[in-house]
């Protein structure tokens, strides 16, 4: 077998990348064999405090420049990672551990984001409003917000800062991202397509840390005026406070505890099968994926067969082999959660259809997991279990379903499968969801808006929709 080199590890500030040097380090971890990859430098205030001062500076250089000197970047940087897409893919599966075929589509599909917001760089227009007074011009201009502070995860380490990456330097803002630790090479070598396709000096910072010291310090400092979070439901509101004491606008993509409708009319294969897989990909560490399955009675021993007999059929094991459809969990918390979700589940009376059990390999390996008859009381009927575990429960009426469905704070993702139009209607008006998938579990494009509802988060990436929170209006009312 070839080797491979993993990447060696830095900050990128003021256009250096920076080594460890003497500063702290955490270890990146391969979670299908506990292996440890490099070491990730952990910034210092200081090094925050450089960035701090280059993103000012580059946010001069970089809202004056001609939007289509903007596009031609990031369209440019897009076509280095469909060039780079192998080998940032390996990186991706080995410090996340997700099959490499995942891995590979991740990375396309961030390139694609890249290309979406080159074209929206060209079109931030404005508008101009006749006014009440005569021999007065009013002219509202839509112009880039001012330096971005953006924190990402660890599940999705290219797309998650591939949507605010490509949108905030279409509007013509400069960022720090803060991308997480347990994933570093992935964005570090996203960084580097953007700096290789001739992005100015200091408008993108890549900064690793302390999570807590690091938001803390870039948050209250008075250079950045828009945050961007995508993590847990917890970190979010800490992160919201801390824009508030700043009143700075805050996009957040949170947790989701996704439902899928599974009425009696509706293609049974389609929503098992598919469900299984929707279920499992990315070992469940998505924020969009399905977990509840509320399933009408008529159906359900039917649904439940096909389910667990798809469930049990996936192939685990390390990323990195071809057969691979699931594989391990990112961490050990991970690990540890879902052994103590089951634990709770099966002592409240809950029945394992499959799985349930960690497996005994090195590295951080769970069974796909499916759970019946799971009381109100257990904590995954509450908690987003971000990992292999899905839950299956019968419903009656229409009203019912939709009840269960939004019974949780979380609103990001749901599902519904039916051949009834008037079902459809009423399910898509009904769900409440920032993206509804009905008789599909493929709900996300470049093209669409990504988002959530409720204590999911608020505002959307990608779309049409996604360049405008990285934009302030203005109007300039001439006599
Ligand atoms: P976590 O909440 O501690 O971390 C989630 C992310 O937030 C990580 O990238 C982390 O570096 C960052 N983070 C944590 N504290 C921070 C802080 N004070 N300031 C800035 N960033 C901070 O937990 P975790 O153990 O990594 O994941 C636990 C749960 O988080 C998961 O079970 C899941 O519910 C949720 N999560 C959601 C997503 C998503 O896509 N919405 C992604 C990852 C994790």
């Amino acid at each position: 077998m070839r080797t491979f080199n993993y990447d060696p590890l830095s900050l990128f500030i003021d256009g250096a990348w920076i080594a460890a040097g003497n500063r702290d380090t955490a270890p990146v971890v391969n979670p299908a064999n506990g292996a440890i990859l490099g070491r990730v430098p952990l910034a210092t205030a200081a090094d925050l405090d450089l960035a701090l001062a280059t993103a000012r500076s580059a946010f001069d250089v970089w809202r004056r420049t001609v939007p289509a000197e903007r596009s031609r970047i990031l369209r440019l940087a897009a076509t280095l990672m469909r060039e780079r897409a192998e080998r940032i893919a390996t990186l991706m599966t080995l410090e996340q551990g997700k099959p490499l075929a995942e891995s590979r589509d991740e990375v396309l599909r961030a390139a694609e984001y890249f290309e979406w917001f080159a074209e929206e760089a060209r079109r931030i227009d404005g508008r101009v409003v006749p006014s009440n007074r005569p021999g007065v011009q009013q002219l509202v201009k839509r112009q880039a917000i001012g330096p971005v502070a953006a924190f990402t995860p660890w599940n999705f380490p290219a797309i998650t800062p591939a949507r605010k990456l490509s949108a905030a330097l279409a509007a013509g803002c400069s960022v720090i991202l803060k991308p997480g630790e347990e994933s570093p090479a992935t964005a570090l070598a996203l960084a580097r397509c953007l700096d290789d396709a001739g992005l100015p000096k200091g408008v993108l910072q890549v900064v690793f840390g302390v999570p807590d010291m690091v938001s803390a310090q870039l948050i209250a400092s008075p250079v950045i005026r828009k945050v961007a979070f995508t993590g847990s439901v917890p970190v979010g509101r800490l992160l919201s406070e801390r824009a508030a004491a700043g009143v700075k606008p805050i996009t957040l993509e949170l947790g989701g505890h996704g439902p899928v409708l599974v009425f009696d009319d509706a293609d049974i294969e389609a929503a098992a099968v598919g469900g299984a897989a929707n279920r499992f990909r990315g070992t469940g560490q998505i924020c969009i994926s399905s977990t509840r399955f509320l399933i009408q009675r008529g159906v359900y021993d039917r649904f439940v067969e096909r389910f667990v007999a798809a469930t049990a059929a996936l192939v685990i094991g390390d990323g990195m082999t071809s057969q691979t459809q699931v594989g391990p969990l990112a961490n050990p918390r991970q690990l540890a959660k879902m052994e103590a979700l089951v634990a709770d589940a099966v002592e409240q009376g809950a029945t394992v259809l499959t799985g349930g059990k960690r497996i005994d390999r090195p590295g951080y390996f769970f069974e796909p997991t499916v759970l019946a008859d799971v009381p109100m009381t257990a904590r995954i009927m509450h908690e987003e279990p971000f990992g292999p575990i899905a839950v299956l429960m019968k419903f009656d009426t229409l009203e019912d379903g939709l009840a269960e469905a939004n019974r949780l704070p979380y609103a990001l993702s749901a599902y519904a499968f039916t051949t009834n139009a008037r079902t459809a209607l009423d399910v898509g008006d009904g769900l409440e969801a920032g993206m509804i998938g009905i008789n599909q579990y493929r709900i996300v494009a470049t093209e669409l808006p990504f988002g959530g509802m409720k204590e999911s988060g608020h505002g959307s990436e990608g779309g049409t929709e996604g360049i405008g929170h990285y934009l302030t209006n203005k109007f300039i009312s001439q006599a």
